[in-house]
């Protein structure tokens, strides 16, 4: 599965709890990541990641590219709800775009957990069909 791991300046630390705690799962997948949130889990956790640019620099835009493509499976989005955002139009149009193609994403930590364990468990497989079928 494709998977992208973004995450606002105030969540950075808690995107590098997340991928230390689920390395394990994430290590199975192909990982993707804003340009510093890649390195800073990169740097924690030894993760392979492919970086696009920063979120303010166009990042949102490249991840949302892919799944306009129908190339990405799963987005960890961790926000920052509570300060301004200057690429908040890329945040939305992100997140619309998931929800045109139907792909899951967390916005928090409490839906990261449930999605992660959701994949190990099998729930994302119909991802997979979806891909043979393309
Ligand atoms: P960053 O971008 O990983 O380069 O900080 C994330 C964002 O702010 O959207």
């Amino acid at each position: 599965m494709k998977i992208a791991l973004i995450a606002h300046d105030k969540k950075k630390e808690d995107i590098i709890q997340f991928a230390t705690a689920y390395r394990p799962i994430l290590q199975q997948h192909e990982l993707f990541a804003t340009g510093t949130t890649g390195k800073r889990i990169m740097e924690a956790t030894g993760l392979n990641i492919t970086r696009f640019r920063s979120g303010p620099l166009g990042g949102d835009q490249q991840i949302g590219s892919m799944v306009a493509n129908n190339e990405m499976d799963m987005i960890i989005f961790l926000r920052d709800p509570l300060t301004a955002q200057p690429h908040e139009p890329d945040v939305s149009a992100l997140m619309r775009l998931s929800d045109v193609y139907q792909v899951p994403l967390a916005t928090n930590m409490g839906t990261a957990e449930v999605l992660i364990k959701g994949l190990q468990e099998g729930f994302m497989d119909w991802r997979l069909i979806q891909h043979q079928e393309d």
